[in-house]
């Protein structure tokens, strides 16, 4: 057996786009990558960031952790807030409301997963609404919050700020920030390989692998590689949304919530200094006048400035890793904020770089792990959404047409094995698990026809007994909570 030699490291890396991948990325690598690999990164002031993605999933948590950063000062530093969930509210018709809350649900018993028992308990009149066994959507729904050992919670946060947080880590870190437009790009006129881009100026910045984080342009990736872009606006019709802030009302809520409007649905983040809003539509069916005007009439504060039109595709990249150019965020493809997944996406692309790291031999095995796994995490992800947008019930012809759509296989036999027995069956490398699945199913509608067989092994008592252990401690959870903001005062307050 021949005894495996030594990698050759990269001499220099180049991340083009100093948004909110760019600096994650940046981040990542100097705190990962050996010193003797230079990190570099291009952005211009110019141009700016998409400024958005202020909600997070509970996975942002892996980030910091692996940053070292102290979760209080970040959240100072970014107005930040804590995010129990997400709030869907009229999605099923005017007035309906339910929580997809981060954690557990109930507790299973012996074999049987926790919903067959509430499943069976409901359909005598007897369980109380899903949310009461959910530990944060209780704490949610008081708007109380501290760090407890029941409640799985992400943050809300300024992205702008995060961005700025971010840059900070990275250049004490030795990222070697470079201000200037990218003009082209060039690449070896024999392996094809990128090599370097030209700024406006002249300057040229060289390196042996690239990150394009350079948003929707896809400057690398897609301009100067030419991957082609997969367009999902069949399953996610929604390609615009509208943004404004407004003033900061009370209590301080610690959820997101997503409102279904006629065309497309309305996002509200509350952050320490003010309330991020927007309306996600489809330009085909609202002109963005309207879409504006929409937004202002509905709004729980007076508006800070005016709305900020932002236009997207939904889809993804071909190939996610080509030649020596890895695309990260917007660069490498986008799905709308419905479940806030996109800075997950960009935090999950930096870790598997990172455990399939690039040397400057051949990377041909790194590149198809890589790019495997990518389309399976955007695929699954992709399926929790398109579930939000075909299991509605409202009148309108936009959301008829989700209802009229064609699913994909995989979604459509979820929903029909989730329907036909209440089975959910976890999917390798799926990113939401049967707690987000079971809370978005029941939320939109979707009853199963019957349950577990083996749910019945309880008597009637006992199943009561059980079902209102879990809830009476998840209340009492709840009221023993400080409210949100003052867990925000106390802890991580921004300076003014
Ligand atoms: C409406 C909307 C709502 C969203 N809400 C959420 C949310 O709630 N949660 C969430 O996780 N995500 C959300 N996202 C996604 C999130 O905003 C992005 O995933 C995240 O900000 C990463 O963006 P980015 O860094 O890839 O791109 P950008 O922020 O666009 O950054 C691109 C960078 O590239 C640079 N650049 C571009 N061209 C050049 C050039 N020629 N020369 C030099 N530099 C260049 C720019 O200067 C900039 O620094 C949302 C997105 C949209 C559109």
């Amino acid at each position: 057996m021949t005894s495996p030699t030594a990698p050759v490291p990269l001499k220099t890396i180049v991340i083009v786009g100093g948004g909110t991948a760019g600096w994650i990325a940046a981040a990542m690598l100097a705190r990962f990558v050996p010193r003797t690999t230079k990190i570099s990164l291009v952005e211009s002031d110019a141009i700016g960031t998409v400024g958005v993605g202020e909600a997070t999933i509970p996975q942002i948590r892996l980030l910091t952790a692996a940053l070292g950063i102290d979760e209080n000062a970040m959240l100072a530093a970014t107005h930040g807030t804590f995010k129990l969930g997400i709030e869907f509210v009229d999605w099923t018709g005017r007035g309906s409301r339910y929580m997809h809350a981060f954690g557990a649900v109930g507790r299973g018993l012996g074999v049987v997963p926790f919903h067959h028992h509430w499943l069976r308990a409901q359909a005598s009149g007897t369980a109380a609404p899903l949310g009461d066994y959910i530990a944060s959507a209780r704490a949610a729904a008081d708007a109380r919050f501290d760090r407890h050992p029941d409640l799985a919670y992400a943050y809300h946060f300024d992205a702008t700020l995060l961005a700025r947080w971010l840059r900070g880590l990275a250049e004490a870190s030795g990222v070697d920030r470079i201000e200037g437009r990218i003009v082209t790009a060039q690449r070896d006129g024999e392996t094809g390989d990128l090599t370097g881009v030209t700024l406006d100026d002249g300057r040229a910045v060289e390196g042996d692998f690239f990150l394009d984080c350079s948003g929707f342009r896809s400057l690398l990736l897609g301009e100067a590689l030419g991957v082609a872009f997969e367009d999902w606006s069949h399953w996610l019709p929604c390609d615009r949304a509208m943004a404004v802030a407004c003033e900061v009302t009370t209590p301080l809520l610690p959820y997101t919530r997503a409102t279904a409007r006629p065309v497309g649905w309305q996002w509200r983040i509350p952050l320490q200094h003010r309330t991020g809003n927007g309306l996600v539509y489809a330009a085909a069916h609202l002109s963005d006048d309207e879409a504006a005007a929409r937004l202002l009439a509905n709004l729980d504060g007076p508006a800070i400035g005016d709305p900020r039109p932002l236009r997207f595709a939904t889809g993804k990249r071909a190939t996610f890793w080509e030649r020596n150019v890895v695309a990260l965020g917007l660069a490498s493809g986008f799905m709308e904020p419905l479940e806030s997944t996109s800075i997950h996406m960009v935090q999950s692309a930096v870790a598997r770089l990172l455990s399939l790291f690039p040397s400057a031999g051949d990377n041909a095995a790194a590149r198809a792990a890589y790019n495997r796994q990518t389309h399976i995490e955007y695929d699954t992800v992709r399926d929790f959404l398109i579930l939000h947008y075909h299991a509605n019930r409202r009148p309108e012809p936009f959301w008829q047409r989700c209802r009229d759509m064609a699913l994909p296989d995989r979604l459509a036999e979820k929903i029909a094995q989730f329907r036909a027995a209440a089975i959910l069956t976890p999917d390798v490398a799926d990113l939401f698990t049967e707690p987000a699945w079971l809370q978005v199913m029941i939320g939109q509608g979707i009853n199963p026809v019957t349950w577990s067989p083996l749910a019945e092994a309880l008597s009637p008592d006992q199943l009561a007994g059980f079902l209102a252990d879990i809830r009476d401690r998840h209340a009492a959870t709840a009221r023993a909570l400080p409210a949100h903001a003052d867990t925000v005062a106390r802890h991580c307050m921004a300076k003014r």
